[in-house]
Parts: C-alpha cells; structure tokens; sequence
C-alpha cells in the first residue's frame, strides 16, 4: 500500500503530531533539504516560525546563498528540526538511544519583499531566540538597506511529521538490578 510521504512507518507509537508546533517554536537549527541536478544537499539555517500561523516557517541570509536562492525558488523543500533531549545509556550495546523530538516538513519556498512583513519577522524570530529583549531599547531596528541586502524566503508547510523518543533504555538487562552495566539516562 502506498504510504503519505509524512507517514512514520518505524515507532509509529512515537508520533506526536500535537507537538509539531511546540518543537518547532523551542527549535534553533533548521537543516534544510532540496536537490540540485538531482544531488540532496542539507543546509542548516537559524528560522523562524511562530504557532499563531502554524504553516509557514521563514529562512533568511544574504542573497548571495545559494541554498536560499533555491529555497525561493518554489523547488520541494524538506525541513527538519531536531530537539535533544537525553543520552540513554543500557547495559547492552544495541540499545543505547538518543531522547529527542523532532519535526519534518514538507513545502516550498517564496521570497517576501515587502518590507513590513519582513520588519515583523525578524522581530519575532529574535524574540523568540533572545526572549526579553526589545526592539527599540535593546536593539535598533534594520534599515532600509539592510531589509534590502538580505534575503527574506517564506516557506509554506504543506505536510508535516512530528516523532519522539522519551524514556528510560529499553534493553533486556536494563530491568534487572543483578545484572552487571549500568544504565540510565544522561539530561541535554
Ligand atoms: C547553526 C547555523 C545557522 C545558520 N543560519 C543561517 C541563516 O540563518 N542564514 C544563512 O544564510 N546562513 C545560515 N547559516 C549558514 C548556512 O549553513 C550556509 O553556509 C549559507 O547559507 C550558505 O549557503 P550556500 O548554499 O550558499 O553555501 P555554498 O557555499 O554554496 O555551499 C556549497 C557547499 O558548501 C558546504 N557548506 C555550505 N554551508 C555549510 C555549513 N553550514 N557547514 C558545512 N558545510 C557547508 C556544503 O558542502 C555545500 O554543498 C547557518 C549555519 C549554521 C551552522
């Protein structure tokens, strides 16, 4: 049977779809995904993506990018954040794992020009990566020139998955006290 390109297949158990939103508001890095002349390249980028307009998530830098020429392009786009969130260790090799949440996502990207829209966008975005500091007092805002010399790329989010992994390790040792190893889980 055909499968939805956002259809986790492995740990189905560990979707979490409600906290796609959330994982992306509490991300930083965004390793954006397209192909040229048929070879994948990831690319990371800061972003921004607020959960009031939950589809549309916004890459930025200097028109020279090459990756966010092609980002506003309308090329397919394939988004991931990543959250770490705990080293599991167990008593067996095989079952050593990594706590995260983590969000694909699939759209295409347009370039915003207009500069209010883009006044209001990287305001929020470094609100949301430096929480307490204002524009205006902290901070002044972009020029003109700046709005100008800076890519600003609009991806909209057609579909989306969103995965997590949260517990202890999940070994067959990791239950019995007598067995020898140590196991745990080390916080991010
Ligand atoms: C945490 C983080 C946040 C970033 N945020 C932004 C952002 O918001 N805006 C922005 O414009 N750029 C950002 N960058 C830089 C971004 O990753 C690219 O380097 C940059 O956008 C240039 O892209 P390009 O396709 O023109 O690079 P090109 O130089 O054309 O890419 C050619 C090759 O260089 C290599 N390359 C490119 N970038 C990287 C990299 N970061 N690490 C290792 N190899 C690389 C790859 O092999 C790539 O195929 C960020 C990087 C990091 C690590």
């Amino acid at each position: 049977m055909a499968h939805n390109r956002s259809d986790i297949q492995r740990h189905a158990e560990r979707a979490v779809p409600d906290q796609a939103a959330e994982i992306l508001m509490a991300g930083r890095v965004a390793h954006v995904a397209f192909t040229e002349d048929g070879q994948p390249f990831a690319i990371p980028f800061g972003y921004q993506f607020d959960s009031s307009e939950p589809r549309l998530l916004y890459l930025h830098g200097s028109h020279a990018s090459r990756a966010l020429a092609i980002a506003a392009s309308g090329a397919p786009l394939c988004i991931t954040v990543t959250l770490l969130d705990g080293l599991v260790y167990s008593k067996t090799a095989m079952n050593h794992s990594i706590n995260y949440r983590s969000v694909v996502c699939f759209g295409r990207g347009a370039e915003v020009t207009d500069s209010d829209h883009q006044q209001r966008v990287y305001e929020a975005m470094i609100k949301r990566y430096f929480p307490g500091r204002t524009q205006g007092r902290d901070f002044a805002p972009p020029s003109s020139a700046q709005l100008e010399g800076t890519r600003l790329v609009e991806v909209v989010i057609d579909d989306w998955s969103a995965k997590a992994r949260e517990g202890g390790p999940t070994g067959p040792l990791d239950l019995d006290e007598q067995s020898p190893g140590t196991c745990g889980v080390m916080p991010i």
